[in-house]
């Protein structure tokens, strides 16, 4: 709880080009303020027209997050969530979309009594209160915003001029971290300061002044440079931070320490300083991540590989994993649909552990099964994930149980066996957003299973997105041939879990267990499966 102090509020922009890491900045500055004892949150504000990322294919945006309570988020909150060990929600990502739809919502109800609906100040208040939303009650000391893009956009004009109004009323209450970047020009031997001067200076048109800068750059920042850029920027010398590159996102908080931007934030804040960081845990994590005992191939079957953000809390899952299990975790991408009978075993050879990754569509579905067969006929540790485990299911009906033709219906609506199906509540769904099967439900493990074991307690919750399932109608059967069910949620009795006892770690679950991995909290799925792997001879 935020004490006597009320909420404050620190906005993070961007300026030069994008990519320059703002999320895993604001996680590291949130990771810093938490270790002092303070309550933080952080919220991503996307300035495209879409409603949320679900409707998103991942070559656009990367992976779709899914929240506690079932928000189609950008993958910013995975970083949010992964740092910081505290759940977000749907106010934590904003959209254009969800900010138009909901001043057009009010406009056609007569909430503006007849009043011009315009950018400014309709959008720019609606903007205004879903960024205040999170400061009400006092339940965060510090709330972290980040803006997507990059200033100059034309889309983030209304965001940076809700900012712009937000730090006059708020005063010291209110902070803007601005991102930059510090090119080394090699022919020159030189780091450059311009892109950042203009950058700035366009927020200064913006009527935004910067009061800290993150400055992005391959070289470390000597102290002149820093004052050259203090002194045409408007920022103290203390408040030029230097960002340099590194090789993992989990070091961030450290930098940022070493900078001493939580430091320079609270002093700016005029913020009671509670306590110093207490970091030791993460240092731990840092000092396992950095001195792994051994090494294993992993691989992750699936057809967005070309694009690693496309499975980015898998990923960091794997990271989390193999740091607890004190090895470093090698993954091998494999494109599904690249797979055949003549490269498969040249493509999965080595591997003591496969993922088959979360999908939709029929693209890359045969080469998913035919790596599921080659990793079940050799006891090799498998985790699949939504449809991964869907196409296990479909793997095992059709070469153990005797199904040649099983399917899902959603690859193929008809099969004569349709051992996934679509859920029942779905087939009265015509709109696509937001209205799969999503967020945090209940499931209940089967006592004596080996998921049973790996979570140690019976009731289980995690987090969903999809519109099939197993058909039950099926499931005796498979039963009977030795794949069981060994998750239900115990109110709709849908399967959240298959596990095949005859192999040694085969395990496939409807869910996302991977939206839940953290540095403090690791996910037990993952850790067991990178147990198992690691026992692979
Ligand atoms: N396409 C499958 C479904 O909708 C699986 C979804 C997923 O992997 N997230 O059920």
């Amino acid at each position: 709880m935020a004490g006597s102090d009320s909420t404050r509020f620190i906005f993070v922009t961007g300026g030069v080009t994008s990519s320059l890491g703002k999320g895993i900045i604001s996680a590291s500055l949130a990771k810093l303020l938490q270790s002092r004892g303070y309550s933080v949150t952080i919220q991503k504000l996307d300035p495209y027209i879409n409603i949320d990322p679900g409707t998103l294919n991942p070559y656009e945006h990367g992976e779709c997050y899914v929240t506690e309570d079932g928000a189609e988020t950008d993958l910013d909150l995975g970083h949010y969530e992964r740092f910081l060990n505290v759940h977000t929600s749907q106010a934590n990502n904003v959209t254009t979309g969800k900010v138009y739809q909901s001043v057009i919502e009010k406009e056609r109800r007569g909430d503006y009594l007849g009043e011009t609906v315009q950018v400014i100040p309709h959008i720019t208040d609606e903007i205004k209160q879903r960024i205040k939303l999170l400061g009400e009650n006092n339940e965060y000391d510090f709330v972290i915003t980040e803006i997507g893009g990059t200033v100059g956009d034309i889309e983030s004009l209304p965001y940076i001029e809700a900012i712009r109004q937000l730090k006059w009323v708020m005063g010291s209450n209110s902070l803007v971290i601005h991102l930059t970047l510090i090119p080394y020009l090699a022919a020159a031997k030189e780091l450059k300061t311009k892109p950042t001067q203009h950058s700035v200076k366009m927020m200064l048109e913006y009527g935004v002044q910067p009061d800290i800068l993150v400055c992005r750059t391959e070289k470390p920042l000597n102290d002149p440079l820093r004052n050259k850029i203090a002194l045409f920027c408007n920022v103290e010398a203390s408040s030029v931070i230097e960002s340099i590159d590194t090789n993992s996102i989990y070091k961030v908080p450290l930098l940022m320490k070493e900078e001493k931007l939580d430091k320079v934030v609270l002093k700016m804040m005029k913020a009671s300083s509670r306590k110093a960081p207490n970091l030791k845990k993460w240092e731990q994590f840092i000092r396992r991540l950095e001195s792994p005992k051994s090494t294993i191939d992993i691989g992750l079957v699936g057809k967005y590989v070309e694009l690693i953000d496309a499975y980015k809390s898998i990923i960091e899952s794997l990271i989390h994993a193999g740091t607890e299990n004190n090895c470093k975790v090698n993954l091998r991408l494999i494109q599904s649909e690249q797979l055949d009978e003549d490269n498969l075993h040249e493509r999965l050879d080595g591997l003591k552990g496969v993922i088959v990754a979360p999908g939709f569509g029929d693209r890359g579905i045969e080469g998913k099964i035919m790596a599921i067969t080659y990793v079940r006929e050799r006891n090799i540790p498998f985790l699949g994930i939504c449809l991964g485990m869907q196409c296990a299911m479909i793997e095992f009906a059709r070469h153990v149980i005797g199904l040649p033709e099983a399917h899902s219906t959603e690859m193929k609506p008809g099969t004569p066996h349709p051992i996934i199906d679509i859920m029942e509540d779905q087939k009265k769904v015509h709109i696509k957003g937001g209205t799969m099967r999503l967020g945090a439900y209940p499931c209940t493990l089967r006592e004596g299973s080996r998921v049973h074991e790996i979570y140690g307690q019976q009731n289980i919750s995690e987090r969903h997105r999809h519109r099939y399932e197993v058909n039950n109608l099926y499931m005796d059967r498979f039963e009977q041939a030795g794949m069981h069910a060994t998750g239900i949620n115990p109110e709709s009795g849908l399967v959240e879990i298959i596990e095949l006892k005859s192999h040694p770690w085969f395990i496939g679950v409807q869910f996302h267990p991977e939206y839940k991995s953290t540095v403090d909290k690791p996910h037990p799925l993952f850790i067991h499966f990178v147990k198992a792997a690691k026992k692979q001879k």
